[in-house]
């Protein structure tokens, strides 16, 4: 059984795989408190549902895209991987979106993760040595998987830029998503212009055109 939030469709918005028709699976239950979250709501008890029970509701709709999100989904990963399975071998892609706070150890290849590196303004670290969980995840990622850096500020985007080149993750897809209210989407391409850096920046598309 897994502790479900909501399963839905709607147009993937945040990743390369952005503007997609993509089945979310929202797993109840997160570990962090970002100070920007926009779906606490996920941080409650959800629904227990069967892997089975699942599957049926993904199979209900016509694409062929999912993403696992949340809350964090790897906090059921024991339970979760069985399902992966089952959907890979049925010829689906599959995305997980994690905070990147719980080790990436042994996901599967054929799952394309695209992992948070928390900035300081999310408040969720208060020092290096809380900022650890993030760099002990790096050995684990796979060349597929893309990292995404949520921006409120000069101070996030500097950390995100420095973070990058000190550990040498350029040839990652890198996705910087500025938070609404917090950080205008033309500061922060000012930013990416000025340093001419290859992140690409990203809105929240399934927001913008008012979708869930
Ligand atoms: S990790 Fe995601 S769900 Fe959890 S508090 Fe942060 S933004 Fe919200």
């Amino acid at each position: 059984m897994l502790s479900i939030c909501e399963i839905f469709y709607s147009l993937q918005g945040e990743s390369t795989y952005a503007g997609l028709p993509c089945i979310f699976v929202r797993l109840a239950g997160c570990n962090l408190r970002c100070a920007w979250c926009d779906t606490t709501y996920s941080h409650a008890e959800g629904q227990a549902m069967s892997l089975e029970a699942i599957l049926q509701q993904i199979q209900s709709y016509p694409a062929r895209l999912v993403e696992f999100t949340g809350g964090e989904p790897l906090l059921q990963k024991t339970e979760l991987l069985p399902l992966l399975d089952r959907l890979h071998q049925a010829g689906y892609t599959l995305l997980l979106e994690t905070n990147g706070s719980i080790s990436l150890q042994g996901l599967p290849d054929y799952l394309v993760a695209i992992v948070d590196i928390k900035c300081p303004d999310s408040g969720v670290w208060k020092s290096e040595a809380e900022l650890g969980a993030w760099t002990n995840n790096l050995p684990y990622l796979r060349p597929q998987d893309e990292l995404k850096f949520v921006l409120c500020s000069r101070k996030d985007y500097l950390f995100a830029t420095d973070f990058i080149r000190q550990n040498k993750l350029q040839t990652h897809q890198i996705i910087f998503s500025p938070v609404r209210e917090r950080l205008a989407p033309t500061q922060l391409a000012s930013w990416l212009l000025e340093d001419g850096l290859p992140y690409r920046l990203q809105l929240q598309l399934h927001k913008l055109i008012d979708l869930k």
